[in-house]
This record gives structure tokens, sequence and C-alpha cells, in this order.
């Protein structure tokens, strides 16, 4: 979607810091960190959110929990991190491409606000 941003990331028409990339999946960094790691996990292809993906996105999604924990371990992040998804803009959602926050390198609370 060419109105997306985060398709347009994914296109490299918006520069952004990637950290990962394969066939299915792109990871770049937060413009605006909530930890010393952040970095997003997005999908390739385009879906909203995670209310929107179906049962055939079911292993695209498995694929992009992987694709964090594997970047977690690249940053060293062995005290802990998060992963998390805001759903809607009741959640906090406010890019409308489904995308996983990998947040780590610092204490973590919860439940978060
Ligand atoms: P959400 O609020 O939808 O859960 O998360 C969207 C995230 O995208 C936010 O943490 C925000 O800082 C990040 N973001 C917004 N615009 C850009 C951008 O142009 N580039 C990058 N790398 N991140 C962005
Ligand atoms: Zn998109």
């Amino acid at each position: 979607m060419s109105d997306c941003l985060f398709c347009r990331i994914v296109a490299r028409q918006t520069p952004a810091q990637f950290v990962y990339e394969d066939d299915r999946a792109a990871a770049f960094k937060d413009v605006n960190p909530q930890a010393p790691t952040h970095v997003l996990i997005v999908p390739k292809k385009h879906i909203s959110s995670l209310a929107e993906a179906s049962d055939e996105d079911a292993e695209l999604l498995g694929h992009l929990q992987r694709v964090a924990c594997r970047i977690a371990l690249e940053h060293s992040l062995t005290k802990g991190f998060r992963v998390v998804t805001n759903n809607g803009r009741g959640a906090g959602q406010s890019v409308d491409h489904l995308h996983y926050h990998l947040l780590g390198g610092r204490a973590m609370t919860w439940p978060p606000g």
C-alpha cells in the first residue's frame, strides 16, 4: 500500500535503520525509542493489525515472533525483553501496518500503562 508508512519503509521509499530482513519480514529501529533496544518487526505483506490477520497468516505471525527472538539474542538482551503489538487506537496503535515492538535493555514494569 503506497499510503502506508511501513509499506514505504519495506519498499525502501522511506528511510529506516534496518536490523533484519528476509523474504517475509523486516525489522528496523523505532524512530522514537522507548528503551535502549526498540525494534519494530513487520510483515512485508500489508496487514493492518493483528485483528486483521487471518488463519492463513498464522505461520507468518509465528515467524515474526521468531525474528523478534533472534534480534533479541543478537542484541544480547539476556536479562529479558518484551514483544508487544498494539491493536487499535484504544491500545495505542498509531501505524496501521501490523508490527511487533521488541523492547529491551532496561527494566520493564507490568502492567504497561
Ligand atoms: P504503534 O503506536 O502503532 O504501536 O507503534 C508505531 C511506532 O512506529 C511508534 O513507536 C513510532 O515511534 C514508530 N514510528 C512512527 N513513524 C516512524 C518512522 O517514520 N520510522 C520509524 N522507524 N518508526 C516510526
Ligand atoms: Zn503497510
